[in-house]
C-alpha cells in the first residue's frame, strides 16, 4: 500500500474518532513520524499532502534536511530527547521542539533561538513522564507550574502545550488513562495543544482531546533498525 493510501485511511480514522467525540477533526494535527526513514519517505508523504513531520534524533535529521529543504511550507517536530547540549542545532533544524522536560533545555533553547533567528518564536511543548514505566525522558508533573512560567516568560519561545508517550502497550486502552491525565495537566494552564497518540492508539488519544497525533508505523510500514 503506498503513503498516500494509508494516508486516506487515517484520515477517515480520525475523522471517525474526531466524531464521537464532538470534536472538529480538522483540530488534530497529524505529524507523520519519519524517524529511521530516508528523505524520500518525508518527500513521499508530502507529495500526499502532509506538512508535518516528527524526527526523533538531531543527527539523523541533520543528514536528512538537506534533501527536504525545498519543501519551504513544511514543518518539523524534534519528538525524541534533546540534550541540552544539542539545543543550538535543534533551534536551526527544527520548527518545533516537542521534548522539552527541564528547565535547563529551555535556558539553552531561549539563547540558541534568540541568536539564530532575532525577532521569530521557536514552538515548544512540555514532554511530561507520567508513570515510572515511561522512558526517562519527561518533565515530572509537579515540574510543571515552574516550566510553564519560564517558558511563558521566554521571549524566543513559544508554548503551545503538553506531550506524552505512555508506557508502550499494544491495547489503545491501556493508553487512555494517561491520555486523559495529560489533558487534566494541561488544563489549569489553558494549554491548547496536546501531542499524544501513536500508530496504535491515535483515536483513544484523539476521544481524550489529542491535537497533535504522533504516526509513524500506520503510514509508512514498520521501521527496520538502523
Ligand atoms: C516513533 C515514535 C512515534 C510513532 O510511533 P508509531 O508507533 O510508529 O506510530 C510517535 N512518537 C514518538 C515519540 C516516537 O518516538
Amino acid at each position: 500500500m503506498s503513503v498516500r493510501e494509508r494516508l486516506a485511511d487515517i484520515r477517515s480514522r480520525i475523522e471517525r474518532a474526531a466524531e464521537r467525540s464532538g470534536r472538529n477533526p480538522e483540530s488534530v494535527t497529524l505529524v507523520a513520524v519519519t524517524k529511521i526513514f530516508s528523505a524520500a519517505a518525508i518527500r513521499e508523504a508530502y507529495e500526499a499532502g502532509l506538512r508535518e513531520f516528527g524526527e526523533n534524533y538531531v543527527q539523523e535529521f541533520e543528514s536528512k534536511a538537506p534533501e527536504v529543504s525545498d519543501l519551504t511550507d513544511a514543518r518539523f517536530h524534534l519528538i525524541g530527547h534533546l540534550q541540552s547540549n544539542k539545543a543550538r542545532r535543534a533551534a536551526e533544524l527544527f520548527q518545533v521542539i516537542q521534548t522539552v522536560d527541564s528547565l535547563k533545555l529551555a535556558r539553552r533553547l531561549e539563547e540558541a533561538q534568540g541568536s539564530i533567528a532575532v525577532g521569530r518564536q521557536l514552538d515548544v511543548m512540555i514532554e511530561v513522564k507520567l508513570s515510572a514505566e515511561q522512558a526517562k525522558a519527561g518533565a515530572d508533573p509537579r515540574e510543571l507550574p515552574e516550566l510553564v512560567r519560564a517558558l511563558r516568560a521566554s521571549k524566543n519561545l513559544k508554548l503551545l502545550g503538553l506531550m506524552t508517550m505512555p508506557p508502550w502497550s499494544d491495547d489503545a486502552e491501556q493508553s487512555r488513562p494517561y491520555f486523559r491525565r495529560l489533558h487534566e495537566l494541561a488544563a489549569p494552564f489553558a494549554l491548547p495543544h496536546l501531542s499524544m497518540g501513536m500508530s496504535h492508539d491515535f483515536e483513544a488519544a484523539i476521544e481524550e482531546g489529542a491535537t497533535h497525533i504522533r504516526v509513524g508505523t500506520a503510514l509508512f510500514g514498520k521501521r527496520k533498525k538502523p
